[in-house]
Formats: C-alpha cells, sequence, structure tokens
C-alpha cells in the first residue's frame, strides 16, 4: 500500500516586545536570575487583574498580515483551566473560538537535493494558515535530581499561535515552512525568532493515509520542537514508525500526544489528546473583547513590508539570477534591501549580485561597516568603462568598508586606475612583440594560445595598469598583419 503524509504545524513565537502581555515585567528575561522579574499579575496572585500590552497586540497584528490572514473585527480572549506548576494562575488566557486572524496563506520555498546531497531545485508551494491567537506563556520547569525549579519570568510574556491546515507532505516542506515563518516574523519585527532563546517553538501533527484517500486519519501530535533540525527527525522518526504500524495492519485509531527525545531520536506517548472539554473554556471575565476597524486594520497592513518569498520570486523571475542567488540574497531584510538599492543605481540585476556575493559578502560584519550601495553601483560603473579590473574593483569596495570614500576618489588613491590610453599601450605591445619573435610566429602558425603570454608580458612591463582587455585586443589587431 503506498501512503501519503499528512503534517500540520502549531508554531509559537514569542513577540519582541519590552514588557510581558498582562503586566509591566520586563519581558526580555533571557539569562537573569530566575523569578526576578514577576509581579502579582504574572504570578496570579488572588484580586490581580490583567492589561493587555497594545505594543504587542500591534506586533500580532503584523504578524498575522504578514501571512496573509483576514483580520477579525470582533474576537475575545478565554480561560483555558489546566493545573501545572509552571503555571501559577491555574489557566492561560488564550483566543479559543474567536482568534483575531484567520485564512491566512505562506508561499514556502522548497528545496528538492540532488544524489549529492547538493540543492539542485527550489519550488514554491502555498501552505494555507488557518488561524492565528494571541496568549501568555507559562513559566519555565527545570527538572533536577533533588526535585523540580519554577522560574516564573517567563510566565506571562506574549505569545502568538499559527495553526496551519495538513498542507504539508513531507519533513522538508514541513522545515520550509518553519523556516520561511521565522524570516516573516523578524522581517515585520514581530519576534526574533531565536529558537535558542526558546523564542519559537513547533507542535507538529503527523498521520498518514493511502494515497487517494480523503480522509484524514488520526494524528500523533509531537510537542515542544525546539529546532528546525529536531522536527524534521520527529517528523521522519514519526513518518517511519506509523508506516510501520500501518503495514501492519495496525494503523493508529485514536489521536495521541507524543514528545521528541533528542538524545535517543525517537518519539514517546506523553498522553492520549485532551478534547477541548478537558480545559473548560469559557470567556475571559477580566480581558474586554477586541475590536478592529477597516481603517485600523488597512493603516497597519500598509507598514508591512516585501516578504523574503515575494523577493525570491521576483529575483528568479524578474531578474533571471539562479534559484540558490535568489535564495541567498532575499533571506535577511538588510541584504535583500541594499541588493535592491545597488539595482536600483545600475540596473544591473546579474552583475550587481555577483558583486554583491564577491566583496559584500566576504565580510560576514558588512551590515556594520561604511560600505553603501552607491559604492557598489559607482565600481560598476568603473568596471563597465574598464578604467578598473575586477580585482581593482574588489579592492576599492573592501577600502570603501573602512573608510566610506567614494569610488572614484579610491581608485586615484589607490593606483588602481587602468591605463586605456592607445598610444601609451600601443607602446608596451610593441616592445613585447619586438622582445618575442618566436611567440609572433607560434601564434601565426595558428597556436592562438600564446596570446595569453603576451597579455601577460604587457601586464608586466606596465606593472599591472594596462588594461588587459584592450591590451589583447590590440595584440590580435597588430598579430593579423
Ligand atoms: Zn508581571
Amino acid at each position: 500500500m503506498e501512503l501519503e503524509t499528512i503534517i500540520g504545524l502549531e508554531i509559537h513565537a514569542q513577540l519582541s516586545t519590552k514588557s510581558k502581555l498582562w503586566c509591566n515585567c520586563d519581558n526580555d528575561a533571557f539569562g537573569i536570575t530566575p523569578n526576578t522579574r514577576i509581579c502579582p499579575v504574572c504570578t496570579g496572585f488572588p484580586g490581580m487583574l490583567p492589561v493587555l500590552n497594545k505594543l504587542a497586540l500591534d506586533k500580532a497584528v503584523q504578524a498575522a498580515l504578514a501571512l496573509g490572514c483576514e483580520i477579525q473585527k470582533f474576537s475575545k480572549f478565554d480561560r483555558k483551566n489546566y493545573f501545572y506548576p509552571d503555571l501559577p494562575t491555574g489557566y492561560q488566557i488564550t483566543q479559543s473560538e474567536e482568534p483575531f486572524a484567520l485564512k491566512g496563506k505562506v508561499e514556502i520555498l522548497v528545496p528538492t537535493k540532488d544524489d549529492h546531497g547538493n540543492v539542485s531545485k527550489i519550488s514554491a508551494k502555498k501552505i494555507k494558515i488557518t488561524r492565528v491567537h494571541l496568549e501568555n506563556d507559562a513559566g519555565k520547569l527545570t527538572h533536577t535530581e533533588r526535585g523540580t525549579l519554577i522560574d516564573f519570568n517567563r510566565a506571562g510574556s506574549p505569545l502568538i499561535e499559527i495553526v496551519t491546515e495538513p498542507d504539508l507532505r513531507s519533513s522538508a516542506e514541513a522545515k520550509a515552512l518553519a523556516q520561511e515563518i521565522q524570516k516573516i516574523l523578524r522581517v515585520v519585527g514581530a519576534s526574533d525568532a531565536d529558537m535558542e532563546k526558546g523564542m519559537m517553538r513547533f507542535d507538529a501533527s503527523v498521520s498518514l493515509r493511502p494515497v487517494g484517500e480523503k480522509t484524514l486519519y488520526p494524528r500523533a501530535e509531537i510537542k515542544n520542537l525546539n529546532s528546525f533540525n529536531s522536527l524534521e527527525k520527529a517528523i521522519e522518526y514519526e513518518i517511519s514508525r506509523q508506516t510501520k504500524l500501518w503495514e501492519a495492519g495496525k494503523a493508529p485509531d485514536k489521536d495521541s500526544t507524543r514528545g521528541w527525545l533528542d538524545n535517543e531520536e525517537k518519539t514517546q506517548l506523553l498522553r492520549a489528546k485532551e478534547s477541548a472539554d478537558d480545559y473548560r473554556y469559557f470567556p475571559e471575565p477580566d480581558v474586554p473583547p477586541l475590536l478592529f476597524t477597516e481603517e485600523g486594520i488597512t493603516k497597519i497592513s500598509r507598514e508591512i513590508p516585501v516578504l523574503p518569498a515575494e523577493k525570491f520570486l521576483k529575483y528568479k523571475k524578474e531578474y533571471k539570477l539562479s534559484d540558490m542567488d535568489s535564495l541567498k540574497l532575499s533571506e535577511s531584510r538588510e541584504l535583500s534591501d541594499f541588493f535592491d538599492e545597488v539595482v536600483e543605481l545600475s540596473n544591473d540585476p546579474k552583475n550587481s549580485a555577483k558583486l554583491i556575493f564577491s566583496a559584500l559578502l566576504s565580510n560576514e560584519e558588512w551590515v556594520k561597516t561604511a560600505v553603501k550601495p552607491r559604492h557598489f553601483a559607482d565600481v560598476m560603473t568603473l568596471l563597465e568603462k574598464s578604467a578598473i579590473s575586477s580585482s581593482g574593483a574588489k579592492k576599492i569596495l573592501e577600502t570603501a568598508m573602512q573608510t566610506g570614500e567614494s569610488a572614484e576618489y579610491l581608485m586615484t588613491k589607490l593606483g588602481l586606475e587602468q591605463i586605456s590610453n592607445s598610444g601609451e599601450l600601443e607602446k608596451w605591445v610593441e616592445e613585447v612583440l619586438q622582445a618575442n619573435p618566436q611567440t609572433v610566429a607560434d601564434f601565426k602558425a595558428g597556436k592562438e594560445k600564446v596570446i595569453g603570454f603576451l597579455v601577460g608580458q604587457v601586464m608586466k612591463i606596465s606593472r599591472g595598469s594596462a588594461n588587459p582587455v584592450l591590451v589583447q585586443k590590440m595584440l590580435r589587431g597588430k598579430l593579423k598583419n
């Protein structure tokens, strides 16, 4: 029986606000002494009253709009009741029935690898987003030999939960979606999405079905995956575990919740899945509903920048760059903005990309340097005029990173100007031809390759200042006679 994999993701991302979702406590508590960023509100003291952080809401809306969602004019908060040591209120304030954002879509870029493991092709696919809602995080438990320690610094941090439709068909697609969402959250400034700091976590629901069937079978939800690598590996493991069950005629008959053991690289049953009833949801009485107007939504949507996948497609289709180059240039906002500006000035995407790869990205810290898109565009003009060589271009840009001086000024200052003056070139060319009669004879007898040697000789006596393209042209002209 041929089986097909069905995957949906739930992604939790911490919003990059200064304070927590319902109180004024510091939201950036990574690496801070435990239980020093807490107050009666986030530790659930009796009588506390939560007040919604406006900035968290704005960032959540920006993220949802960038994920192509429709912002709901009315949405509300609900209490999700469960008792757990890291949740001192005994409930989480979340959005259950009426989330603030629905029906989005994300374009993902899925790499295909060849037999050697190199990326040979990148194809685009649209993944539907079911919903995005706002909720608060719980605290953090650390299990030690002496017992369990609780840190409430993270309790009450603002999170968005992004839920996808079960549109993904492989671990590679799931990873591509997770990576794309990380890029989008960063581009709009909603979340730093730093996984090492636990700012982005995934739950993956995996099920199989015979190819051609339309029904969805019971799924296993793998909880709390905190890296792209563990997301990919956990899904791979789950596919092979469920494939064996199907082949043995024992396909899963109910939903389950599983955990991922990073060291053993396998999933483990945590519990049969809770249903919504277990959480006794009810409308949150302490927080008013959210109301949006059409104008309010339009205003925020105008601030959404062009997304990485859109830039990728533009570079690939309009600029005819390769898949890998388009991907690299669209990955970060700083780089794609820089590239866009160079192209705007030079009107030459291909050579702009080439020069950025060779001269800009060789310095990992380029963002902090003095180099500007203008330097690149000017260097390209000098190259086009044959005023400098390509190694001279690199030298100018490297120096511009340090000093910020203009390309033309640096060309003169560093003595990189190529001599294209035909009188001067002719003198050197004549000298080389006279000094190498044997090579000249070889060329005339059909050994055209020796031209390289002659060009080299001219470069030598000009101390590298002759324009090699013109030298070669002049040599050929003279050797023809
Ligand atoms: Zn607090």
